[in-house]
């Protein structure tokens, strides 16, 4: 029978993939009766605050993330290539925005049109990538039964801050040196006088530090874009990061 509610449907059961996953993590083994119990206090929390029903639902998981980096145990969530190592993500064909906040917060993220679900699935199986995804379908996949793979869900519909957030939240990324916001390479210092003629002649006159990606070759400076974006990045890190 169809719903008469596909989209928020759709939404609760992206929602019940992640409360399932990191409960798991948690090592809760009445995952079913305690991702019930998310619900209801995002339920409850999308009353009392006056927050739309999607909102409510990223604060309790970015909470139960949270409480988890608290408990130490993050070291188990991750597979074994991701541990002790920078996660790198993989962003399907909806997530192209979050690719490039993902990268300016310094983690490498790759994003391409036209990959199916089968491709996303195998180049993010073969590089030890973490898949990002906003079909809420997909986790289903066994392929991602066993912990090995991972996959997250993130909402479609809510704007970047938000899905960085989750991201921010679940895999405990600090802000680290901003990565190429195109392809996610590192960025690399380089001598002004061997980029000079790239230059726009109004910054060169007054900003003397410049970058090229390593892997494009596209040049970067501190200029006031960059840093607009990172005080945005630090604002929702700090949103999800307790002071305690
Ligand atoms: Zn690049």
């Amino acid at each position: 029978m169809r719903s008469k509610y596909p989209r928020i449907n759709r939404i609760r059961r992206g929602f019940a993939h992640n409360f399932r996953r990191i409960l798991e993590r948690f090592g809760v083994r009445r995952i079913e009766s305690g991702a019930a119990a998310l619900f209801r206090e995002a339920d409850s929390a999308a009353l009392t605050l006056g927050l739309p029903a999607t909102q409510a639902l990223i604060r309790v998981q970015n909470s139960l993330a949270m409480k988890l980096k608290n408990t130490g145990m993050q070291g188990t969530a991750l597979h074994g290539s991701c541990a002790g190592a920078s996660p790198t993500f993989l962003c399907d064909s909806g997530l192209g925005g979050l690719a490039r906040w993902i990268r300016a917060a310094g983690y490498d993220a790759e994003w391409k049109m036209g990959f199916d679900d089968d491709e996303l699935i195998e180049r993010a199986a073969s590089e030890n990538m973490i898949l990002l995804t906003t079909d809420s379908f997909l986790p289903d996949r066994r392929v991602f039964k066993d912990g090995r793979n991972i996959i997250a869900w993130v909402p479609p519909t809510v704007g970047v801050p938000e899905q960085l957030s989750m991201v921010f939240a679940e895999f405990k990324l600090a802000l680290l040196n901003s990565r190429c916001m195109y392809c996610g390479g590192r960025l690399e210092f380089t001598a002004k006088e061997l980029v000079q003629d790239r230059i726009p002649p109004r910054t060169a006159r007054w900003l003397d530090e410049y970058y090229v990606c390593a892997r494009c070759g596209k040049l970067f400076w501190h200029g006031t874009h960059w840093s607009r974006i990172r005080l945005r990045l630090r604002e929702i890190h700090e949103n999800i990061s307790p002071a305690d």
